[in-house]
């Protein structure tokens, strides 16, 4: 018994097997350079039981304590001359000092260099740092990567928050080596292909949020849209034509009414593109045709498009939640009790009004539910735990309920007035009423393609049918059969 317990649950050939399955022999790493970079992945290299070696210009200038004790500090010779061929080195100062290292060339001669470095600026002209270093040091082996994670993602450990290393190299073994080192770090390595690759990754870090400036513009656009037309139909025109000062609904009130607007029009773009997309298919008789590139970026910029809806719809519920609290509610509600009372009125109730208003509050209240969850499972880290059929149950099932439960709750709070002329002043619609015009439209396609007719036909050509006018191969076969030419 005493025996069992002191034995350990794995033998020592497993536990080496399960913490390296596909790397038997670690390289020893180089770091040339000693700044922050340098440091954080020393830390990290040597937290996962990397030997690692810094290459500095003055050893005496590092304060002790800056490195941990496991990483060996040396000059750039010593470093080099103590590592074996296969050691990794990566070059951990700034390109413009690359040509600093030339007198090292014949050290490194057959090692593996990797280029952490990023680009000036977004547009590379020429060679990228990579490329240069290759032609720098034309026997060394130059693998582009690590330059998409930052010093503070190399420190902050492998268990927190896995992140992508981007790596490309022309030389297949040496960029293996490098992934699997990423690998053995905790990273998640992908690998870009040839060193000409390395134009993109070194642009990788500089980008604005690349995928989201078109969404954010179009929200912007639809919100000024949407105040500018409040603005002038509630503000403006009442103040030019009868005097009526409105100014003071700018600050909230006219932004709770264009929040709603615009997060109803951008849940709409989100299901427009789909049906676009569909409605091309039915016509063209195959999916095997390229959709127009604006068809294919407007198809890729849906979950933006959905994460934006979501957060205006949030501030439109928590400025709704604000309205009681506002001076102007209190007085309004104050003035039309002392009207009733004065007029005698008793029992005021409405039993429609009373329907209607806990109906609209339970269709956004419900709909902005169903939004955030959509926006939890956009998430990585939640869809990747889905399985293909649960997420478009979610992004399509779950998302046009969303939607008819958002329409719901416009109509249920305009119902009445979009038909009375009142709401019409100065002729021009309320703008609930023009928001709805195109979820409306959205709702209308999605229940035509879901015809059966439409529907099967539709299924047909996704799982690769295609109609005889738009299949080369059908259309050959049909002029051999006609004893015509071969060629079409
Ligand atoms: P840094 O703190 O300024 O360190 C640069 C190091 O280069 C210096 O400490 C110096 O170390 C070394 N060096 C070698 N020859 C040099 C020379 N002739 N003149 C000046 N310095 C020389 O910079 P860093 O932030 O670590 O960045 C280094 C590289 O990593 C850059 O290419 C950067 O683009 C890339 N990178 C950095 C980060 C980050 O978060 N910091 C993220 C991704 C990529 P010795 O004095 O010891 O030789």
């Amino acid at each position: 018994m005493a025996d069992d317990m002191t034995a350990p649950l794995l033998s020592d050939s497993e536990v080496s097997a399960n913490a390296l399955p596909s790397c038997p022999f670690r390289p020893t790493v180089v770091i040339l350079g000693s700044g922050d970079f340098s440091r954080s992945l020393a830390v990290r290299l040597v937290g996962c039981g990397v030997r690692t070696v810094v290459g500095t210009r003055c050893v005496n200038r590092i304060p002790l304590g800056l490195f941990p004790d496991a990483v060996e500090l040396k000059s750039q010779e010593e470093a080099l001359a103590a590592s074996q061929v296969e050691c990794v080195v990566f070059m951990a100062l700034f390109p413009e000092h690359y040509s600093s290292l030339l007198r090292l060339q014949s050290a490194l001669v057959g090692k593996v260099l990797v280029d952490v470095s990023n680009a000036a600026e977004i547009n590379i002209r020429g060679a990228s740092n990579a490329e240069r270093l290759a032609e720098l040091f034309p026997h060394s082996l130059v693998v582009k990567g690590f330059n998409t994670v930052s010093a503070w993602d190399l420190q902050t450990g492998a268990h927190d928050g896995s992140k992508q290393v981007l790596i490309c190299g022309d030389n297949t073994k040496a960029k293996r080596k490098v992934l699997q080192l990423a690998q053995d770090m905790g990273f998640h390595s992908v690998d870009m292909g040839g060193l000409s690759a390395s134009r993109n990754i070194e642009v990788a870090p500089l980008r604005l949020f690349p995928s989201w400036s078109r969404p954010i513009l179009v929200t912007f656009l639809l919100f000024l849209f949407f105040y500018g037309y409040g603005f002038l139909r509630g503000i403006l025109l009442p103040f030019l034509a009868q005097g009526h000062n409105f100014f003071y609904r700018l600050a909230l009130d006219l932004v709770n009414e264009s929040l709603p607007a615009v997060a109803l029009v951008m849940l709409a773009l989100v299901y427009l593109p789909g049906l676009f997309a569909a409605l091309l298919q039915l016509w063209r008789g195959t999916k095997y045709r390229r959709f127009p590139t604006w068809l294919d970026s407007w198809l890729q910029c849906r979950k933006e498009l959905g994460l934006l809806s979501f957060t205006c719809a949030a501030l439109h519920g928590i400025l709704s939640i604000c309205l009681p609290l506002r001076k102007v509610t209190q007085y309004k509600l104050i003035n039309t009790a002392y009207k009733q009372v004065k007029a005698g009125v008793e029992e005021p109730w409405d039993e429609v009004g009373v329907w209607r208003s806990d109906l609209y509050l339970s269709c956004g209240v419900l709909g902005l539910g169903v939004l955030s969850l959509l926006a939890i499972t956009s998430l990585p880290s939640v869809g990747n735990s889905l399985n293909w059929r649960e997420f478009t149950f979610v992004q399509s099932g779950l998302g046009y309920s969303a939607l008819m439960l958002a329409i719901m709750h416009t109509l249920f709070f305009g119902w009445d007035f979009a038909f009375h002329i009142e709401a019409y002043s100065f002729y021009m619609p309320p703008s609930y009423l023009i928001a709805v015009a195109l979820p409306c439209t959205v709702l209308v396609c999605r229940c035509f393609l879901l015809l059966p007719c439409i529907s099967n036909r539709l299924a047909r050509i996704r799982h690769g049918w295609e109609s005889r006018n738009s299949c080369p191969v059908l259309q050959r076969h049909q002029v051999v059969a006609n004893g015509t030419s071969q060629d079409v």
